[in-house]
């Protein structure tokens, strides 16, 4: 009695996969379906099998046929459609009978609808049935049994309970094996009976296991588990990385909700010498500086609405065209006689092209993040007045000396000259451009930025922008650069070209 007819396996692993494919809406929506290719899935099938059960399934809706079969399914009949990132861990439901028959419930329900009543359940109100699990660890060959009370294992590792079917009957007809190593599943069994006569104390993670067992906890949808160890991994990370295991099989929405624990200046401090996950968890990061709606302490700004600007050539976001100043061959007067620069959006801009590009440049995806946050931040300075991204604090442009001016009484005292550069320079300068001959540090006043002051009371605290600027300037900032030499005197500016760097 306690196996299946190997025809029987056969349309078992069949139906099997035609049902996750009739879940499937692409394939669903295919016009040619390649029966051949699923047919070499499953031995002893044949295209004309696969095409008319998928049609019978398909329309007759039989799933209850189907569930029978699928809690039946051998496990020696090929592989299941079911797999996760980590290749050493695969569940799936046996087709095996438990030896023991220990179930309490009837076995007379098989065939008919009337098997699926209400009745279900009523037969193991207190911990229900005990379950075997047999564990299969390939990668060491070995097989050990676990035993766990039915109503634990649902609780704890709602994978079951979803693969399942919650028809309580068909339980005691259930074995279940699984394919994992076998040392984490005992962890994940103690975990599970945590609290119980048998295991008093709860087992505990360590650098060398919480990886698997987030990924086998994940996949088995222990929710807290998944939660603990990427709590854990969060405080842990630097051990982490040190010890042999693989980091690559954490699938990309675990990665995302470890990395938003982590602060870019915590992400910053992993020791991880082989860079096993830092990168990651910063490619993760700046994945969330496009996100336009996400709520990011470490960054006010986000690079959502990021062009470039072709005159002026800047990097540039929704809310600094309006900080920023452009070239003045852009300046214009408002209405109320403001001056005005007015960007002009490149429209061959491609932004995943640049951050190819600051990839190449950079070489690892740390410092894109921090230039990327440096590019979209901004601060203003006390001395200059001018708001600037972070990635120019040190552009501060000054001249070592002041103008000099002609003769005071007379029109010419209107011009002056600085001696540093021999630029010309007006008294009262109408552009306000900043066009100083030396760079040095912007001056970020402590004092004005202080919440009390109502200028800047809507952001976030731009003193934590500071702090993270000063901790991270050689990654955040670019070096100045000068993209025409210093031409003389004050009209150069006028034919201010788009290859023209401001201020020369
Ligand atoms: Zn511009
Ligand atoms: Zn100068
Ligand atoms: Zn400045």
């Amino acid at each position: 009695m306690a196996s299946v007819e190997p025809q029987m396996r056969t349309m078992v692993a069949l139906d099997l996969i035609l049902k996750s494919l009739i879940t499937s809406h692409d394939f669903q929506e295919l016009p040619n379906k390649n029966w051949e290719a699923i047919a070499r899935l499953i031995p002893g099938t044949t295209s004309g099998m696969v095409a008319r059960r998928y049609e019978e399934l398909l329309f007759n809706g039989e799933m209850f046929t189907f569930d029978h079969f699928d809690k039946n399914f051998g496990s020696s009949s090929g592989n299941l459609p079911i797999s996760m990132s980590d290749p050493n861990l695969i569940a799936k439901s046996s087709l095996s009978r438990p030896d023991s028959g220990k179930g309490k419930g009837t076995r007379d329900d098989k065939d008919g609808i009337g098997g699926r009543d209400a009745t279900a359940g009523k037969g193991y109100k207190d911990h229900g049935p005990v379950m075997v699990i047999h564990v299969c660890d390939e990668a060491k060959s070995l097989k050990q049994d676990f035993q766990c009370p039915r109503d634990l294992l649902v609780r704890e590792m709602k994978y079951f309970a979803e693969y399942l079917s919650t028809d309580a009957q068909r339980w005691e007809e259930v074995d279940i094996s699984v394919h994992c190593d076998v040392q984490i599943f005992d962890w994940l069994m103690k975990y599970v009976k945590r609290g119980t006569k048998e295991v008093s104390e709860k087992p505990r993670l360590e650098p060398n296991n919480v990886i698997s067992i987030l990924i086998s906890s994940d996949f088995l949808k222990m929710d807290s588990l998944v939660q603990e160890c990427i709590e854990y991994c969060h405080g842990n990370m630097s051990a982490i990385v040190a010890t042999p295991c693989n980091m690559n099989c954490i699938n990309d929405k675990l990665v995302g909700r470890i990395s938003d624990l982590f602060t870019h200046n915590e992400a910053d401090d992993i020791k991880d010498r082989k860079d096993k996950f830092k990168s990651k968890l910063f490619a993760k990061k700046i994945e969330r500086l496009f996100e336009m709606d996400f709520n990011n302490p470490d960054s006010p700004e986000n690079c959502s609405t990021l062009y470039r600007c072709s005159v002026c050539k800047k990097l540039l976001t929704k809310t600094l065209e309006r900080k920023v100043k452009c070239s003045t061959s852009r300046m214009t007067v408002d209405k109320r006689g403001n001056l005005i620069y007015c960007h002009v959006r490149d429209p061959s801009f491609d932004v995943n092209e640049y951050m190819l590009e600051l990839k190449s440049q950079l070489k690892n995806w740390r410092d894109v993040y921090w230039r990327l946050w440096g590019t979209v931040n901004y601060l203003t300075c006390s001395r200059c007045g001018e708001t600037f991204m972070c990635n120019e604090y040190g552009h501060c442009k000054f001249h070592p000396e002041p103008p000099r001016y002609e003769n005071s009484s007379s029109y010419a005292s209107y011009i002056g000259t600085y001696p540093c550069c021999h630029q010309k320079t007006l008294r009262f300068d109408p552009t306000q451009q900043n066009k100083g001959c030396r760079v040095r540090d912007h001056v970020v006043n402590m004092i004005s930025l202080n919440p009390e002051n109502d200028n800047e009371s809507e952001d976030s605290p731009p003193n934590k922008v500071y702090d993270d600027l000063l901790a991270h300037r050689d990654a955040v900032c670019v070096s100045y650069q000068r993209l025409t030499d210093a031409s003389h005197g004050y009209n150069a500016d006028k034919s201010d070209g788009p290859e023209k760097y401001e201020g020369f």
